[in-house]
């Protein structure tokens, strides 16, 4: 198999949000010229990626187990949860250490022109969720997009008279 396999992976590597031409071919040249252990550590994570890789069956967030590290993290405050619409949403909520509470990661947005409607986001078992765990407070931090805010004043709608308080702040990575 001769091939182009410099240029097979700089293909590959431009595929990634954020990578021109220019740095996909930067990132082939030094992971060839670094010590093979680079090349086959990304390659040995990249595959395995997808096996080993859960959605935490609570919050949806990612792990390694079926609850993840938020969920299983005894001091975080239960009471509050916080909906975003990416994982990554959540990442960065988590980077500014602002927050103590449990997340409900949507996986996604309400855009009923491209067919997501709320049946196709869990909301059903955020709403289980906020009976089962007692939560008071919803913090949702979806993007400020018409998607962000539309899911954001449904969530609103939804549980505004179930005695849960609904808040709203910006965050959210442009998607
Ligand atoms: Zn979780």
């Amino acid at each position: 198999m001769a091939g182009d396999p410099i240029g097979e992976l700089v293909a590959l590597f431009a595929r990634l949000p954020g990578i021109g031409e220019r740095t996909a071919t930067r990132l082939a040249f030094f992971v060839l010229e670094s010590p093979p252990e680079l090349a086959s550590g990304l390659g040995e994570a990249l595959s395995k990626l997808h096996d080993r890789v859960k959605r935490c069956r609570t919050c949806g967030n990612f792990g390694a187990d079926e609850l993840c590290n938020i969920c299983r993290d005894p001091r975080r405050d239960a009471s509050i949860v916080c909906v975003v619409a990416r994982v990554p949403d959540l990442v960065a909520i988590e980077r500014s250490g602002a927050f103590r509470g449990r997340y409900h990661v949507l996986h996604g947005l309400l855009a009923p022109l491209d067919g997501i409607h709320p049946e196709n986001l869990p909301i059903a078992e955020l709403r289980e969720r906020v009976e089962r765990e007692g939560v008071r407070e919803l913090v949702v931090a979806t993007p400020l997009t018409v998607e962000g805010e539309a899911t954001a004043l449904y969530l609103a709608d939804v549980f505004g008279d179930s005695g849960v308080e609904v808040t709203r702040i910006a965050s959210g990575m442009p998607h």
